[in-house]
């Protein structure tokens, strides 16, 4: 197990079938030295790669996983939902059990469609509001991810100009650039697109300023414009209302997926009263999208998530998980940064541009058995367990010990 020989023997296989190795962001040529490509099982918190070693998980699957690994509750559901059937000819009566608990959870919510992958969401998203605008223009924030398809991928081969012919940019958190591009957009705006924070890749977190979010909202009310928040990567995470509800922010559009059903393919857009009709319009369906068991999933995240007050839950978690970074990191002299929500944060080393440091510390602490990732906002879930987070700090500590010996 040592020589880590099952996951090279899967490396090299796949090489030959596969362009790469694997396609996207669970690539793990994108990760330190070290790190797996191939897992064999998760539970709870912790993960077991192909060569049989164990690892707390601070990605969970990078956001899907939010109550644990083959959570209980989760899976029973699924299961019963299994052996009734899952893609019939049409949706199963758990559908429309989802949809009255989102519309009842999200205050915004007039009404709910369901896809599979968070891009379908907001693209779902950006389609509805030029429906119901009959406008063109989209304002997204600079840098932001929505997605994997030509209008919002970061990367630009295969796309052509006219795919984003009509997106204006902005910056997050940026007043004046808002005004800009408010004034390029005239009377054409269809959307502004947001995320829940600035989570970036590879920069350090931040936060919504509220009054920023608010002049977000106020552009949208005076110009007709959706706004639109791509809470696909923290929602029900951070606040089962939507992230924008502790600003007092409402979007008129939503876009949902990651931690809806605790790891079962399933995304949502939500909407409010204005955009019912334009939903109707545009033709939104995929092969999979009515399936039964991501639903009953879904729906039996959501409940518990409730039930245990999992947004409190994996704050405490992560401000446990921070606290000790501080003080291990003030042990060995290394002036860090973090950034983000505690159950979605960052961590940074100070002059790190490169991540060079925090690669070393990633690939020591994942030796260690903590699976951190240095660039991208990291995940808790609701299995962390004081225990657990002790143990990751633990080789956190041999992370740190690590950095300190390279600056
Ligand atoms: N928006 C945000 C903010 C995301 O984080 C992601 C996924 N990382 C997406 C959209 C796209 O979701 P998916 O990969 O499920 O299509």
């Amino acid at each position: 197990l040592s020589n880590r020989g099952t996951d090279s023997a899967l490396r090299e296989r796949a090489r030959q079938v596969i362009p790469g190795g694997l396609w996207g962001h669970l690539n793990a040529a994108r990760l330190p030295q070290g790190y797996p490509q191939f897992f064999a099982r998760g539970e709870g918190c912790r993960l077991w790669d192909v060569d049989g070693r164990e690892f707390v998980d601070f990605m969970c699957s990078w956001g899907p996983i939010v109550l644990g690994h083959r959570h209980p509750v989760v899976e029973e559901a699924a299961a019963r939902q299994a052996a009734l059937g899952d893609c019939l000819n049409g949706p199963g009566p758990v559908l429309v059990e989802l949809a009255e608990l989102l519309v009842q959870m999200i205050p915004h919510a007039a009404w709910c469609q369901l896809a599979k992958n968070g891009t379908d969401a907001t693209t779902g998203c950006v389609t509805i509001a030029r429906a119901g605008t009959g406008r063109r223009k989209v304002l997204v924030a600079r840098g932001a991810y929505h997605g994997a398809v030509p209008w919002c991928s970061p990367s630009v081969a295969g796309v052509t100009a006219e795919d984003r012919a009509h997106l204006i940019p902005y910056g997050f958190n940026d007043p004046a650039s808002l005004d800009t591009a408010l004034h390029q957009a005239g009377d054409d705006l269809a959307a502004v697109i947001v995320s829940a924070f600035r989570h970036d890749y590879g920069t350090t977190l931040e936060m919504p300023d509220p009054a920023f979010a608010q002049a977000l909202r106020d552009a949208c009310d005076a110009t007709g414009a959706a706004l639109i928040l791509d809470d696909v990567r923290a929602g029900f995470r951070l606040d089962l209302g939507g992230s924008w509800e502790p600003l007092g922010v409402r979007p008129d559009l939503a876009a949902y997926s990651k931690a809806i059903g605790n790891g079962h393919a399933l995304a949502a857009i939500t909407g409010v009263e204005r955009f019912r009709h334009p939903a109707t319009q545009v033709f939104s369906t995929g092969s999979f999208w009515c399936t039964a068991v991501p639903m009953a999933a879904a729906l039996a995240t959501l409940r518990e998530l409730r039930r245990i007050d999992g947004p409190a839950k994996m704050k405490a978690m992560g401000e446990r998980l921070r606290a000790g970074f501080d003080r291990l990191a003030a042990r060995q002299g290394l002036a860090i940064l973090q950034s983000g929500p505690p159950a979605m944060p960052l961590l940074q080393f100070a002059g790190d541009a490169e991540a060079r440091l925090g690669e070393a510390f990633c690939a020591e602490a994942l030796r260690h058995g903590a699976y951190f990732h240095p660039r991208h906002n990291m995940f808790l879930c609701c299995a962390h367990e004081a225990a657990d987070i002790d143990a990751a700090l633990a080789a956190a500590e041999a992370g740190f010990a690590a950095v300190a010996k390279m600056a």
